[in-house]
């Protein structure tokens, strides 16, 4: 037994009533405070017993400052904004593209009033959803019809199912890929009930492969842009338009899966080329996928379009009903597809876009302003230094390119020993920020590229808070 006088925690009553709870109260709601208080109260109560704790340590103002914490950190949000400083532009963990304010109203509205969502304004009758962007769409690639699903995935899963269930789907082994989270072309074809047939190899596949493969099992052939890997060397792929046409003399529809996808020739903004949806229309597939969220900038989505007689058989599959966008995707979707009817202005107004294009100068300049700032935070053991970087556009398209960018490229004088504990004790803290900062480690530093720091202000300003421990 301790020496001293028995120590003893104040009542609940007490502190709810004391003056360093009564904000507490206000603010987080009594419910939440009382609860906090006997929960803290249970964990204290042997350590008093043994005499572990002074009486300042269990005193009202210090008990009610550490249940203050408490409640803040549970009121906290699990969604939180972060600085996507990795490098990679549409990366798929930190939510992909980033909507433009034309999008941010239109779901404003659409979350905040009702709105004519499955309903014919003009008609006065019941409407179909797909309706609302499927104008623009039309306009933008060419296609005869659309119909959106909740993403690319998704929209791959539906109509291979509505397409080609209970026949086979004849694919080239050089297509047949995997991409993050478990997505994988030959499970998507097994659950959508399409028996794979694949033909040619990983690297050649010619259209005498795909031709012998055709009987009257067939139901489909599928065409699957390789995304997160590229197959270079001694290859052969066949053109979609000389697949098309085998396809048609058969009977048989194309359905080409872009993945990302692009509404227009990128390269006329100095990025590497991707394949355009309506160019693939015209080869002739008959079916086109892509996302919404990746190199056309909007919500998560995925877009089937192509020709009629096939959306309509997709739109009648009762998967779509559990597959379908809400109204917020919609809202988001038609502001942003609105967007490209002006394609002169696009890379002013679309985030991602603008992001994907901002010049290495440019952002080498930030490097160089922002370098004295972080230099002066981390102190004496880091080397700082505004540095050219090699970033991606990311979500599967183009892998191998790489965006030339610049970074602070922060380097840890210390013995090789200590190196890597060091960078990830200096990771953890900018992840530890209000606004967490992520980047990435390589080559024995951490490198923050500053393609995506927009909001420089915010960034500098809570700078100081960074706490690395060594
Ligand atoms: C990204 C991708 C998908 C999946 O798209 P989500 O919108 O992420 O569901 C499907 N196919 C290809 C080729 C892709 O690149």
């Amino acid at each position: 037994m301790s020496s001293s006088v028995a120590l003893r925690l104040p009542s609940i009553d007490g502190l709810l009533r004391h003056p360093a709870c009564l904000p507490l109260a206000e603010r987080y709601g009594r419910e939440a405070l009382l609860s906090g208080l006997r929960q803290l109260l249970d964990e204290l109560r042997l350590s008093v017993l043994q005499g572990q704790l002074s009486a300042i340590e269990i005193s009202p103002e210090v008990l009610a400052g550490r249940v203050g914490e408490r409640l803040a950190q549970q009121q906290r949000s699990n969604v939180r904004r972060v600085f996507n400083l990795t490098g990679t532009v549409l990366h798929t963990n930190l939510g992909r593209a980033l909507l433009p304010d034309e999008a941010i109203d239109a779901v404003q509205m659409a979350a905040r009033y009702p709105l004519n969502l499955e309903f014919d304004l003009a008609s006065g009758k019941r409407g179909d959803r797909d309706d609302l962007i499927e104008g623009l769409i039309r306009e933008l690639t060419g296609a005869e019809a659309v119909t959106v699903v909740n993403n690319n995935a998704a929209a791959v899963l539906l109509t291979l199912n509505s397409l080609g269930a209970r026949k086979e789907g004849i694919i080239s082994r050089g297509e047949l890929i995997e991409i993050g989270g478990a997505f994988r072309i030959p499970d998507i074809m097994a659950r959508a009930g399409v028996r794979l047939h694949e033909v040619g190899t990983t690297n050649r596949t010619h259209t005498r492969d795909y031709e012998a493969a055709i009987s009257p099992r067939s139901g489909l052939i599928m065409r699957v842009h390789a995304s997160n890997y590229s197959i270079e060397g001694f290859t052969a792929r066949v053109p979609t338009a000389e697949l098309a046409e085998l396809a048609h003399r058969h009977g048989l529809p194309l359905l080409e899966d872009l993945g990302s996808g692009s509404l227009l020739d990128l390269t006329r903004w100095g990025l590497p080329a991707e394949p355009t949806v309506r160019q693939a229309l015209l080869d002739g597939a008959d079916i086109v996928t892509f996302s919404g969220d990746k190199l056309l900038g909007g919500p998560q989505a995925g877009l089937i379009v192509g020709r009629k007689d096939l959306i309509a058989k997709i739109k009648k599959n009762p998967l779509k009903r559990a597959l379908r966008v809400d109204k917020l995707t919609l809202a988001a979707l038609e502001a942003v597809l609105g967007l490209y009817r002006d394609p002169d202005r696009l890379a002013e107004r679309l985030p991602s876009l603008r992001l994907l294009t901002r010049p290495q100068a440019e952002i080498l300049v930030q490097a160089c302003r922002l370098q004295p700032a972080m230099a002066e935070v981390l102190g004496e053991p880091w080397q700082v230094s505004a540095v050219q970087a090699l970033g991606m556009i990311g979500s599967g398209s183009q892998p191998v390119a790489r965006l030339p960018s610049a970074a602070l490229c922060l380097r840890p004088q210390v013995s090789k020993r200590l190196r890597g504990r060091c960078l990830l004790n200096l990771e953890a803290a900018l992840r530890n920020l209000p606004i967490p900062v992520l980047g990435r480690i390589d080559d024995d530093a951490l490198w923050l590229d500053l393609r995506q720091l927009d909001d420089e202000p915010t960034w500098l300003a809570q700078l100081p808070q960074l706490q690395v421990e060594s």
